[in-house]
């Protein structure tokens, strides 16, 4: 008879909950290790408290990294089926809701977690809280993990679901990559994803809390090379909204590498610039006896009026509109259309709900998620070189890659 393995998981978060649950069911002894005083902290926060559990049309275009091809088979043995099959005999009735984004029936992140918790509890998973890993080793066969409070565990294999570095509140602070780096793994550089982007611009505060909805294009050398839609939001630093985070992977990987990148709105986007200069013309002819500034309520969030003005170069805007000269009135065509502002940051950790970068997925194998340089070693969820847009994409990563790291750490 083949002898029961003991597997630790490092890290408590959706991905190491998953492979705890999966290591169990296919019969090894499981411990799980997490330094908060409970597991799935950032579970809770996901969704907007409703947790988008994952998303029906997940595939490798909603996936970043240095080589996004690596999640195809992890998905092909894992994939979305299998994880609403999962979540469902869990007791998670599910509901698909616009572009696909799956959310609990109850809308509360909560009872996710508390379905987990339930069969983590249930399969008699050991769950080990306040329980900080600093060290890694493998002696021989055996490794040798170490928390901070001095305990020791032995085990036969690992599962490291440490996360990321966003939302370090949650527990995520990235102390997985020091530790892992010492097992000779590299880390591709990591940045904040699905972030606020910070402008350069000098009238954000005039502008801060507008809110429209548009279009929303990521400009690099006079190009677009992404584009979104939605709701989006003025800042006091910058602007925010789904379709700027949605932008922001991309943007941030231009800034690593020094680029300069504009975000382009487009405020009326369901008209051509030349709609928009003849409802322009239309409008000021209509409202000739009123100021320039009261001609155009109505067509656009008030508060944004000064600052279009302004940027057209007209400063009296206590003029008649009647007085527009042609090249004034295309002026702000354009800018309806096409607004551009200077990308120069993005915010930090805090702010994140992805981490770009991470374990370097040439050094695992993506059929089973171990480490080609440690035998016994499983990588899943977001501490490995892969990030996915916004609308479940990652927690699906996390559910799949926990799923077959913790399966084939119970069993190779
Ligand atoms: C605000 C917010 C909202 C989000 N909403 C969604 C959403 O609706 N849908 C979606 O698909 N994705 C969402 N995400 C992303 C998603 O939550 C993550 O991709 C996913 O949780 C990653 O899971 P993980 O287990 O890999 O990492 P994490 O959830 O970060 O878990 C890692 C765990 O490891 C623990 N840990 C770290 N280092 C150590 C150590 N040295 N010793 C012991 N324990 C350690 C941490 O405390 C943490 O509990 C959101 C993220 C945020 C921040």
């Amino acid at each position: 008879m083949k002898k029961q393995k003991h597997v630790v998981v490092i890290g408590g978060g959706a991905s190491g909950i998953v492979a705890a649950i999966s290591a169990k069911r296919n019969g090894a002894d499981v411990t799980l290790l997490e330094r908060n005083s409970r597991v799935g902290k950032k579970i809770l926060a996901t969704g907007n408290g409703r947790c988008n559990l994952t998303n029906i049309n997940s595939d490798i275009n909603f996936y970043n990294g240095q080589n996004p091809k690596f999640i195809y088979s992890t998905f092909g043995q894992f994939g979305i089926q299998e994880t609403l099959s999962f979540f469902e005999k869990l007791g998670i009735e599910y509901k698909v809701e616009a572009n696909g984004k799956v959310f609990p029936m109850s809308d509360q992140s909560s009872s996710v977690l508390d379905v987990l918790l339930y069969e983590l509890n249930h399969l008699g998973v050991t769950i080990i809280t306040d329980c900080y890993v600093t060290e890694l080793k493998k002696n021989k066969r055996t490794f040798l993990v170490k928390s901070s409070d001095n305990k020791t565990f032995l085990c036969d294999s690992v599962v490291f679901a440490t996360g990321g570095k966003s939302m370090p509140s949650s527990g995520s602070d990235g102390s997985g990559y020091e530790l892992i780096k010492k097992l000779n793994h590299t880390i591709v550089p990591v940045f904040p994803s699905l972030v606020q982007l910070i402008l350069q611009c000098d009238f954000l505060k005039r502008i801060d809390g507008v809110k429209f909805v548009g279009r929303a294009d990521l400009i690099v050398n006079k190009k677009s090379c992404s584009t979104d839609r939605g709701d989006i939001l003025f800042t006091s630093y910058g602007i925010s909204g789904p379709p700027i985070l949605q932008l922001s992977r991309k943007a941030g990987e231009f800034l690593q590498n020094n680029k300069e990148c504009y975000i382009r709105l487009s405020i009326l986007d369901t008209m051509t610039e030349d709609e928009i200069q003849k409802r322009l013309e239309r409008r000021f002819e209509d409202n000739s006896y009123k100021t320039i500034f009261e001609s155009m309520i109505g067509l656009v969030n008030k508060r944004l009026i000064p600052v279009i003005l302004l940027e057209a170069n007209i400063s009296n805007q206590n003029r008649l509109a009647s007085t527009l000269t042609k090249l004034e009135k295309k002026q702000i065509a354009s800018l309806l259309k096409k607004w551009d502002f200077q990308i120069i940051g993005t915010k930090d950790w805090n702010n994140s709900q992805a981490t770009a970068g991470g374990v370097n997925t040439n050094e695992v194998y993506s059929d089973t998620l171990e480490s080609k340089k440690v035998e016994g070693l499983f990588f899943s969820g977001e501490v490995l070189d892969i990030d996915g847009q916004c609308g479940g994409f990652n927690l699906q990563w996390a559910w799949s890659s926990g799923m077959l790291a913790g399966r084939n750490a119970a069993t190779l």
